[in-house]
C-alpha cells in the first residue's frame, strides 16, 4: 500500500498520520504545535515535516484540511483566520514542494464532513449534510459521495444562513446569520447581552461565559440560560428545516463543542425544523450527533488521501 498521510491543520496544533485503510490511520500520531506567526513557509515546512516523520520518509500522497476557506481544483487558501499570511497562498503547490509528493488539499469542515460520511453518522446516506457549532458554524454537504464544492470553492457555509434581519453580526460581518446567533460565539453575546441588561442569572460573574458555562446553568434550571439555547436551538431547527427543503438530506449530522450539548439542542431543534420544512423529507431525515468528535479532521484527511490518490 502506498504511503499516505493525513494532516489536519489547525491554528494552535498539527496532527499528521499516515493512513492504514480507506479511513483508518497508525496508532503514532504525530503532533506539532503551528508556528502560525512565523508566517506561512514555516507553518507549510512544519507540515511537511510532520507528514515525513509519520510516513517514516517521503509519503507517496498527502491530504491536508485547512481551516479556511480553499479552492481544492486550484490549491489556493482564499484565507485562514487563525494563519496569518495564509491569503491567496498556493499552498497545495508549496506543500508538494516541501514535502517532495502529490498533494490534496480541503476546507476542514469539509474534510470533517466527508469522514462523518464515510465513517461516522451519516454512513449508508446517499444525501448527507454535516453542521459543526463551535466559535464558528461550518459544514459540508456530500451528495452521492460526491462533496459539494461550489463555483467559488467556498459551498455548504451552511452556517451562514439569514435568521433574523435585525440579528447580530457574525464572524464574516454578515447581519442576522445562524453562526451570529446560534454559534458558541453568538451563545456567549446573547448571554452577556442579557446580564448587561440587568437580567437576574446564576450565570452572574462567571468566566468565562463560554457556550459551556451557560449550558451547565440550562441544565440547573437557570432561565435566562435556558432562553439562550432555546433561541439558538429555534434557529438551528429552522435552519435545518431550510436545508432538508434544498436538499432532502437522509440525514444531518452535528458536530462540534456547542453541538455536543444534544440534551439541550435536539428536541427544540427538530421543532424548529417543522416550521419549515416539507412534511415528506422532513420524516425521512435523520438528524443526530455527529459520531466521531475531534477525531473527525483526521480521519477526513486520511479518507480524502485514499480517495484522491488511490483512484484507478
Ligand atoms: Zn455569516
Amino acid at each position: 500500500m502506498p504511503r499516505l498521510v493525513g494532516i489536519d491543520l489547525g491554528g494552535t496544533s498539527i496532527r499528521a498520520a499516515l493512513a492504514t485503510g480507506p479511513t483508518t490511520y497508525a496508532e503514532r500520531v504525530v503532533r506539532r504545535r503551528t508556528p502560525a506567526a512565523a508566517g506561512p513557509e514555516a507553518v507549510i515546512s512544519a507540515c511537511a515535516a510532520a507528514a515525513r516523520d509519520a510516513a517514516g520518509g517521503t509519503p507517496d500522497g498527502i491530504a491536508i484540511g485547512i481551516p479556511g476557506p480553499v479552492d481544492p481544483e486550484s490549491g489556493v487558501v482564499f484565507a485562514a483566520p487563525h494563519l496569518p499570511g495564509f491569503e491567496s497562498l498556493p499552498a497545495r503547490e508549496m506543500l508538494s514542494a516541501a514535502a517532495g509528493c502529490p498533494v490534496a488539499i480541503h476546507n476542514d469542515s469539509n474534510l470533517a464532513g466527508y469522514a462523518e460520511w464515510v465513517a461516522g453518522m451519516g454512513r449508508g446516506t446517499r444525501t448527507f449534510v454535516f453542521v459543526i457549532i463551535g466559535t464558528g458554524i461550518g459544514g459540508a454537504v456530500i451528495i452521492d459521495g460526491t462533496l459539494l464544492v461550489g463555483t467559488a470553492s467556498t459551498a455548504a457555509e451552511v452556517g451562514h444562513v439569514p435568521c433574523n434581519t435585525d440579528g447580530p453580526l457574525c464572524g464574516q460581518g454578515h447581519p442576522g446569520c445562524l453562526e451570529g446567533i446560534a454559534s458558541g460565539t453568538g451563545i456567549a453575546r446573547a448571554a452577556a447581552a442579557a446580564l448587561a441588561a440587568g437580567e437576574e442569572s446564576q450565570l452572574r460573574g462567571i468566566t468565562p461565559l463560554d457556550a459551556s458555562a451557560i449550558a451547565a446553568a440550562a441544565r440547573a434550571g437557570d432561565p435566562l440560560a435556558r432562553r439562550v439555547f432555546a433561541d439558538a436551538a429555534r434557529a438551528l431547527g429552522r435552519s435545518f428545516g431550510a436545508l432538508v427543503n434544498i436538499f432532502g438530506p437522509d440525514a444531518i449530522a452535528v458536530g462540534g463543542g456547542v453541538g455536543s450539548q444534544v440534551d439541550l439542542l435536539e428536541a427544540p431543534i427538530r421543532a424548529a425544523m417543522a416550521e419549515i420544512a416539507f412534511d415528506a423529507p422532513l420524516r425521512r431525515c435523520r438528524v443526530g450527533q455527529a459520531e466521531l468528535g475531534s477525531d473527525a479532521g483526521l480521519v477526513g484527511a486520511v479518507a480524502w488521501a485514499g480517495r484522491t490518490f488511490l483512484r484507478d
